[in-house]
C-alpha cells in the first residue's frame, strides 16, 4: 500500500508519500511567510491553492512514481484553520475522485504522534505535544488518544511567537528565544498558571511583554522560557505518574528547544521511563506524518467519504484509535 497525504492546517503545505512499512518515498513542504505579524489564513489558503499542484508533482518526482502508483489518499481534516484545511481538503478529494483513489482524513495532532512513534519506535508513550497552536499531554487509554492536560487559551509555540512579535522579533520567534534565553543571567517571577491538569499562558505574554521595559531581552527570554516550560513539566509530570507510561515522547515545533527537552527528559528519567524527541525534520509540520497515519487508519478499515466536511476544532480525543488493536 503507498499512501499520499498533504498537510495544510495552517503555514505549511507539505506532500508525503509512504508506503506500508512505513518507508518515507517522498517529503515535500512549501511554507507561507506573512510579510508582517501573524498568518493570514485566507493569504496562505490562497498560497496554497496557487502551488499545491506544484507540491504534488514534485513529490511523486521525487517517489519516481505517478498516481497510478497510489493506493490512497490522506489529509488533514482538522484541527487547523478553516481556509487552510479546506484547500488541502479539495486537493486531495479532487486526486482521490479523479485517479479513483480512496481517501482518508487524518486528524493532525494524531499524525504529530504516530510519526514520532514511527521514527523513534515507540510502542505507547506518553506525548508532550507543543506546537504553535497546541499545547497537550496525550496518552493511549481505552482506545483513543485521551488529553491529560492541555493549554485553556494559547498554544506554547504561539506564546513564544505572540511574545517576538511583541518585542521585534519576527515569526517564527522560538529559536531566537532559545538564543536569547542562554544570555540571560537574572531570574525575572512571571506568572506560573496551571489549573488542575490545564495550563493558561496569556498572563505570561502580558506579563512577559511588560517585563522588557525594566529588564534586559535575555533575562525575559530566560525567565519567559524557565517558567512557561516548568508549567509544562508540571502537568506532563502527573499525567506521567498517573498513566505509568514507560516512554516520553516530545512533537510539535517547540520540540526543537533543547532547554525544553532537557527539562522534560529529568522529568522523564525521575519515573523510569525512556526519552525521545521527534527528529527536527518530522517535528514541524509535513505530509509525511499525515500519509502514515493515512496507513495505519486504513489498515484498520477507517476510510473518509468525499463529502465528509473538514472539522477546524477536531479534537485528538474523538477519533477511534483502531489500528492501535
Ligand atoms: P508547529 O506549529 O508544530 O509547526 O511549530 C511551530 C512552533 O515551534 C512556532 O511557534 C515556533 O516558534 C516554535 N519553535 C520552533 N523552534 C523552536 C525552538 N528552538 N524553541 C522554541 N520554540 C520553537
Ligand atoms: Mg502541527
Amino acid at each position: 500500500m503507498i499512501v499520499l497525504g498533504i498537510e495544510s492546517t495552517a503555514h505549511t503545505f507539505g506532500v508525503g508519500i509512504v508506503d506500508e512499512e512505513g518507508n518515507i518515498l517522498a517529503d515535500q513542504r512549501i511554507q507561507y511567510r506573512p510579510k508582517e505579524g501573524g498568518i493570514r489564513p485566507r493569504e496562505a489558503a490562497q498560497m496554497m491553492s496557487e502551488r499545491g499542484a506544484e507540491v504534488v508533482k514534485a513529490a511523486l518526482d521525487e517517489a519516481g512514481i505517478g498516481m497510478e502508483d497510489i493506493d490512497a489518499v490522506a489529509f488533514s481534516i482538522g484541527p487547523g484553520l478553516g481556509p487552510c484545511l479546506r484547500t488541502g481538503a479539495i486537493v486531495a478529494r479532487f486526486l482521490a475522485k479523479r485517479f479513483g483513489k480512496k481517501l482518508v482524513g487524518v486528524n493532525h495532532c494524531i499524525a504529530h504522534i504516530e510519526i514520532g512513534k514511527l521514527v523513534e519506535r515507540l510502542e505507547d508513550p506518553l506525548v508532550v505535544y507543543l506546537s504553535g497552536a497546541n499545547t497537550q499531554i496525550i496518552a493511549l487509554a481505552n482506545g483513543r488518544y485521551r488529553i491529560f492536560g492541555e493549554t485553556l487559551d494559547i498554544g506554547l509555540g504561539n506564546l513564544l511567537d505572540s511574545w517576538g512579535r511583541a518585542v521585534g522579533i519576527p515569526f517564527p520567534a522560538g529559536p531566537k528565544i532559545e538564543e536569547l534565553a542562554r544570555g540571560g543571567k537574572k531570574f525575572i517571577p512571571l506568572p506560573y498558571t496551571v489549573k488542575g491538569s490545564d495550563l493558561a499562558f496569556s498572563g505570561l505574554y502580558t506579563a512577559a511583554v511588560r517585563a522588557v521595559k525594566k529588564h534586559s531581552i535575555e533575562d525575559v527570554a530566560y525567565s519567559l522560557q524557565e517558567v512557561a516550560f516548568s508549567m509544562v513539566a508540571e502537568v506532563a509530570e502527573r499525567a506521567l505518574a498517573h498513566t505509568e507510561k514507560k516512554e516520553v515522547l516530545l512533537v510539535g515545533g517547540v520540540a526543537a528547544n533543547k532547554r525544553l527537552q532537557e527539562i522534560i527528559r529529568l522529568m522523564a528519567e525521575d519515573h523510569d521511563a525512556t526519552f525521545h524527541v521527534v527528529p527536527m525534520k518530522y517535528a514541524a509540520d509535513n505530509g509525511v506524518m499525515i500519509a502514515w497515519t493515512g496507513v495505519l487508519m486504513l489498515k484498520a478499515g477507517m476510510e473518509t467519504r468525499l463529502d465528509e466536511p473538514i472539522n477546524p476544532k477536531f479534537r485528538t480525543d474523538q477519533v477511534d484509535v483502531l489500528w492501535m488493536k
